[in-house]
């Protein structure tokens, strides 16, 4: 049986073996995966033991991404931009690393939800693991300028050097700004996860168009929540990234290409 995990802590609520397990449906692939717990410090011990017995590729989410990156032999050229990896498989067993987390949230955004980035202003909140991962493919589609705020500037600030596009701000120094309004917005701080909301002013919403990276089964996240009430023109959640970011992860293990449709369907109906 071909055998793939997803590391990282916490774990439990994971998704990601269901999605993959629907995917291997999908193209007649049969296989095992599994969600293995590993704090900070413990990647290499276990995809050591995880390769021993027949591991074949993992996923690789919080805290770990930066841990996974520093441990692969070779790296795909966005996961050296994001310096931050999620998705890892061995060949002629080295280990090889990618970040899919951008592409991800770009075929969500622009293929299931119809959003253009060319020439917005794009705000994101947070600048963590997934800040990392969709900066680049973000830039890619030629944004007017990309604000990242985030509660330790110092994080944001050391992104700005990435393009003259973006810069940086405190939550303080944003809501007091008299800044254009944003198009977009991105949350991609762990607040939702902790039942929080970031500390953005509430004007920022009005008009815009939301995203909040986290998901929650069966109910909209307190961000996207938060947003709608405020005035977003539209609020959407992360599980469209998630089944999108997967199936590139799957096309690279096992070189078929997944219906990411018929999976998110399922999911948000609860039929998986
Ligand atoms: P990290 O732990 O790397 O970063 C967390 C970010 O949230 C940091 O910028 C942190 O700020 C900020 N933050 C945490 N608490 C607060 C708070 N109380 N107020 C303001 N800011 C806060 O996490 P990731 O970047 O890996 O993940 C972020 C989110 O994105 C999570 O919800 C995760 O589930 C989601 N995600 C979803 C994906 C998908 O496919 N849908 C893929 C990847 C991530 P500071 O730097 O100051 O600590």
């Amino acid at each position: 049986m071909n055998r793939f995990a997803v590391f990282g802590s916490p774990i439990a609520h994971s998704l990601s073996p269901i999605i993959h397990q629907a995917f291997g449906k999908q193209c007649g692939i049969s296989l095992s995966y599994e969600k293995i717990l590993t704090p900070s410090g413990q990647l290499k011990a276990e995809l050591k033991q995880f390769r021993a017995n027949g591991g074949m590729g993992a996923n690789i989410t919080v805290p770990l991404k930066q841990e996974a990156y520093a441990l692969c032999d070779n790296l795909i050229a966005r996961a050296i931009e994001a310096k931050a990896v999620n998705t890892l498989y061995w060949q002629d067993d080295k280990l090889w690393g990618d970040n899919t987390d951008g592409e991800g949230l770009k075929r969500d955004l622009i293929q299931n939800l119809s959003l253009r980035l060319q020439d917005k202003r794009i705000l994101i909140l947070g600048a963590g693991g997934a800040t990392l991962g969709i900066l680049g493919p973000l830039l890619e589609e030629h944004p007017q300028a990309i604000v990242i705020v985030n509660r330790t500037l110092k994080k944001a600030k050391a992104l700005c050097d990435r393009s003259f596009l973006i810069s940086a701000h405190s939550y303080e120094s944003l809501n007091t700004s008299n800044l254009a309004p944003f198009d977009i917005i991105i949350n991609a701080t762990s607040c939702s996860v902790h039942n929080m909301l970031p500390p953005l002013a509430a004007r920022w919403i009005q008009g815009a168009f939301v995203m909040d990276l986290a998901y929650m089964k069966n109910q909209k996240t307190p961000f996207q929540q938060w947003a709608t009430v405020n005035g977003a023109t539209q609020s959407h959640d992360g599980l469209g990234m998630l089944v999108e970011q997967a199936a590139i992860g799957f096309a690279l293990w096992h070189h078929k290409t997944p219906d990411t449709q018929d999976v998110l369907r399922k999911l948000r109906q609860g039929a998986l």
